[in-house]
């Protein structure tokens, strides 16, 4: 797909089964069932995505999956069969990953940076060994020092090979990365979350990263994630982002959706609904 003269491709790494009412928060089974079928124990299907951007001078990744580091245990608990696979993904696209000029990480949390890194005989190293990995320095300094709360998102193997290689660029807010790739911080799941803003020509489009898993999280405020560490902050986010998308058409790239990879918000009488440009 083309956004002006930027060419942006989805590659997914896999899917996994995550438990339905952690994704939802504190609204009830009954209606979130209605929009995705939980299996007998109670997990619906989440994607995992990383999104490609190339705009003739910088290849990039933006989020890098799982990886495939993960243990069997945990890959049993999610419900993961097959993980690792973006570097494939890449050279499908005629990508070495070699060539990969630059890595942003939305945030840290493991479903995002664990293919930041790989083993090599054992031991992690880069993935991506010319690229420069770009964070938000808070995200960072949460990362690295987490609380009770929030170390199980969190891995040393997918954080520390990058810094030791000098690999890692950290930025401050809201950052301009090429001419057509900015970020821009959209905090709730994680205070420093952020998503990617790429423009060109007039269009754009907005990695959305966890400020909404699902479509449907940007069409229905109140549903937040049990697993955002600031609701209210989410739903402050959202308004924004839901305005300026509708205003502006600002296509939609999804981090987890299974059905909906990328769509058009619209209002109609008050309501937000995704239309969805490319479903599988
Ligand atoms: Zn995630």
């Amino acid at each position: 797909m083309r956004i002006g003269q930027v060419e942006i491709a989805l590659l997914t790494d896999g899917t996994a089964l995550v438990d339905g009412g952690g994704m939802f928060g504190v609204v009830p089974k009954m209606m979130w069932e209605r929009v995705l079928p939980a299996d007998d124990l109670n997990r619906i299907p989440m994607r995992i995505n990383s999104l490609l951007i190339r705009d003739g001078e910088h290849t990039i990744v933006v989020d890098t999956g799982f990886g495939g580091k993960m243990q069997q245990r945990s890959m049993k608990v999610m419900g993961i069969t097959e993980t690792g696979l973006l570097p494939d993904r890449l050279r499908e696209q005629g990508i070495d990953p070699g060539k990969v000029t630059l890595v942003v990480n939305s945030h840290l949390h493991f479903d995002h940076n664990g293919g930041n890194t790989r083993l090599e005989e054992s031991r992690p190293v880069p993935t991506f060994p010319n690229a420069t990995y770009i964070a938000q320095r808070g995200e960072w300094e949460a990362a690295t020092h987490p609380n009770e709360r929030t170390k199980v998102s969190y891995r040393p193997d997918n954080l520390l090979p990058i810094q030791e290689s000098a690999r890692l660029e950290l930025i401050e807010g809201n950052s301009q990365i090429t001419p057509h790739v900015r970020t821009l911080l959209t905090p709730g799941h994680t205070p420093h979350h952020q998503s990617i803003l790429i423009e060109s020509e007039g269009k754009r489009a907005l990695y959305v990263g966890d400020l909404a898993c699902y479509a449907v999280h940007l069409e229905r405020l109140p549903w937040v994630p049990a697993y955002d560490l600031d609701p209210v902050q989410t739903i402050e986010t959202r308004q924004w982002v839901q305005r300026w998308a509708v205003e502006e058409g600002i296509l939609l790239v999804f981090a987890h959706d299974p059905e909906i990879n990328m769509g058009y918000l619209r209002s109609e009488s008050g309501r937000y609904r995704i239309d969805p440009v490319e479903s599988r």
